[in-house]
């Protein structure tokens, strides 16, 4: 077994060395000239002249040794349909698609934009991209027509894939009204517009642009399309980050780089081999679908599961069935989903026959000690927390237990990842903090392979925003905030926009909400810092209680407020006490499960919270509102 410091030290040493024994992993058509080029800092080129094609590796590579192995599972508890692809199935669906694209026009660098909910057709059109050499950009299907709009006139796609309609919890969202008023909206007027039809809802999409695939594929349906094979650094897809800190991102990346870190993720972080299942469930929306529902699974030869619908429906047992029932071995899930199923009768997760499930991944947002501990417990396996952005891809924290399995550390997602040159920088003078020290995460050039090349179309914003927020350092910043210990732990500590100064001490919200969730009665909570004319800022907390009867009465309120008080006082002193503890039922949410603190910021400072395209539910913020009012109303 190879031992974590000396992989990790040999990869930042000699990353040329490291990387060019990875990417045998993959199909060369035409074998790279040079490992790196490091000639225009910021930016990095992996595999310089290597000529490959994300579709073949992801597919037609496996046609040799696993035609016949599934390598799509869809489910849909939304629509009662499940469906499984081979790799000679899904080969063939990819071939369509793509002659149906091609028929339409799409070219080489040519843009598609895909809008679709969780339907196979979805991974079908990104494979057929990358077949073609087309850039694919997914857009999230929760997106209202604003956000798609904007979507659309930043990639400029010559065609729009969608479908009649998505489904969230039994509700039928109908998605072309959407397309047609997006389109309505936006500069770009020449995309044609591919229609999935599920029949789910009546399509209203003006004709005009409006192209149906079911006809098109049966026209299509023996087609061979070969694949481009594109230089290394030729641009693979273009995907928006959550939008969680304001005006999204189009995170643009490469096609070899990108082939060769999720290849090697995929043993090294998840242990995945070639003919294991693997469950991930996010959305192809989010950078955990393309990377972990789609492309490393297929890599990697393993079969995945593609799932439609909610952690809850038709009951709270429906994952740990699907583990029985497709054998799956690995997992992976965000936070959010395991507080809702944490929140569900503990017999359900008893039922299903978990043996297959060797590893549970989890990513998207701060694990907090209660929920690993819960989940730890339950399923007896282990539990990885990873920590990474749509900007990087693939984990950048984690344990690396295909490399070395270290014993986690609860409240931590572990060590930074091989390939990563990871320091904690104090924000003030750019110099690396002392183990213990708070700091914002930063990464040194070059980013390794399967990082973002770019900001799509916009060079000069990649270094503004990344590289340039460090005092003397050229550095990537994360712009996330933590701390790290003697034996290199990182833990998170929230985001450096979220820190809260109180009477010059920095706060991370994180501390404060790990601190509060350790009470028995707070189910979530989130810490928002606003602005405070004595001590600069203060903390307020907003907490969801496990069982909100139990505290109904302002007596019971009191008691609990100054538990929670004294909480924070034993944990962290009394300088990161709330200045107030609200209780509301929901917290605003983005649809991917991360708090929008900015948001209840504003609203706490009598500011409005302005355009939130991800809100999960928007009831929880008119929550926050309330209770604020109310609040004020009894001070
Ligand atoms: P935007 O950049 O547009 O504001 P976003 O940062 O929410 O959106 P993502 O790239 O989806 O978009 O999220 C990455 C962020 O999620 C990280 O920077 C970090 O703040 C948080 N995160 C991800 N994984 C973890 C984890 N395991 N522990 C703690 N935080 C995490
Ligand atoms: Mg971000």
């Amino acid at each position: 077994m190879t031992n974590y410091r000396d992989f990790h030290r040999r990869s930042i040493d000699h990353p040329e060395d490291f990387w060019r024994e990875e990417a045998r992993r993959i199909h060369w058509e035409t074998p790279f000239d040079k490992v790196l080029d490091t000639s225009n800092p910021p930016f990095a080129r992996w595999f310089v002249g290597g000529r490959t094609n994300l579709c073949h590796n992801a597919v037609d590579r496996h046609l040799v040794e696993r035609a016949q192995q599934n390598a799509l599972i869809y489910v849909s508890t939304e629509t009662g349909i499940e469906r499984r692809y081979t790799y000679a199935e899904l080969y063939a669906e990819i071939n369509r698609m793509a002659a149906v694209m091609r028929s339409l026009g799409v070219k080489r660098g040519e843009r598609v934009l895909i809008y679709l909910p969780m339907i196979p057709e979805a991974v079908f059109a990104m494979l057929a991209c990358a077949r073609l050499g087309a850039i694919h950009s997914v857009v999230f299907g929760g997106f209202a027509a604003p956000n798609l709009a904007a979507r659309i006139d930043d990639a400029k796609p010559v065609l729009i894939v969608t479908a009649d309609a998505g489904a969230r919890g039994g509700k039928v969202i109908d998605y072309t009204p959407l397309v047609d008023e997006a389109l309505a909206r936006a500069q770009h007027k020449t995309a044609q517009v591919l229609l999935i039809d599920r029949q789910l809802a009546p399509e209203r999409l003006n004709a005009s642009y409006l192209v149906n695939y079911e006809p098109l594929r049966e026209q299509f349906f023996d087609a061979h399309v070969p694949c481009e094979w594109l230089e290394s650094n030729e641009p693979s897809y273009v995907l928006y980050t959550s939008g969680t800190t304001g005006r999204p991102k189009g995170v643009q990346r490469d096609v070899g780089g990108y082939a060769v870190a999720l290849a090697a993720s995929m043993e090294y972080i998840f242990e995945g081999r070639a003919g294991d299942t693997m469950f991930t469930a996010s959305d192809i929306g989010w950078v955990v679908g393309h990377s972990y529902i789609i492309y490393a699974p297929l890599l990697a030869g393993l079969t995945t599961v593609m799932y439609e619908g909610t952690p809850i429906r038709p009951d709270g047992g429906i994952w740990w069935r699907l583990v029985e029932q497709y054998k799956i071995n690995l997992m992976f899930t965000a936070p959010t989903a395991l507080r809702v199923l944490k929140k569900q009768d503990p017999a359900l997760l008893k039922k299903s026959d978990l043996s297959s499930l060797r590893t549970l991944f989890l990513a998207g947002e701060p694990l907090d000690e209660p929920t690993a501990s819960w989940i730890t417990g339950a399923l007896g396996k282990p539990v990885v927390d990873n920590y990474w952005q749509t900007e990087t891809g693939w984990p950048m924290l984690a344990i690396q237990r295909g490399v070395e399995a270290l014993p986690p550390k609860l409240g931590s997602p572990g060590v930074p990842a091989y390939g990563y040159d990871l320091t904690l920088r104090n924000e003030a003078n750019g110099e690396p903090c002392a183990p213990g020290e708070k700091g914002v995460l930063t990464l040194g050039y070059p980013l390794p392979p399967g990082c973002m090349s770019t900001v799509w179309g916009d060079d000069q914003r990649f270094i503004d925003t990344y590289w340039s927020s460090v005092p003397g350092q050229a550095v990537y910043s994360t712009f996330d905030w933590g701390i790290q210990d003697d034996d290199g732990y990182v833990t998170i500590l929230g985001r450096t926009d979220d820190v809260i100064n109180v009477a010059g001490h920095r706060l991370g919200t994180r501390e404060i909400e790990e601190a509060l969730s350790s009470h028995a009665a707070v189910a979530e909570v989130a810490v928002v810092g606003v602005a405070d004319p004595v001590k600069g800022q203060a903390a307020l907390a907003f907490v969801v209680l496990r069982d909100a009867e139990r505290y109904a009465s302002d007596k019971a309120r009191a008691k609990l407020s100054t538990e929670l008080t004294a909480t924070v006082d034993r944990q962290l002193g009394a300088i990161a006490r709330p200045a107030h503890v609200h209780v509301v039922s929901m917290l605003p949410k983005t649809r991917s499960g991360k708090l929008l603190r900015r948001a209840i910021a504003a609203l706490a400072e009598g500011r409005e919270p302005g355009d939130l395209p991800t809100i999960e539910d928007p009831a929880a913020l008119v929550q926050v509102r309330e209770a604020l009012a109310a609040a004020s109303g009894k001070a």
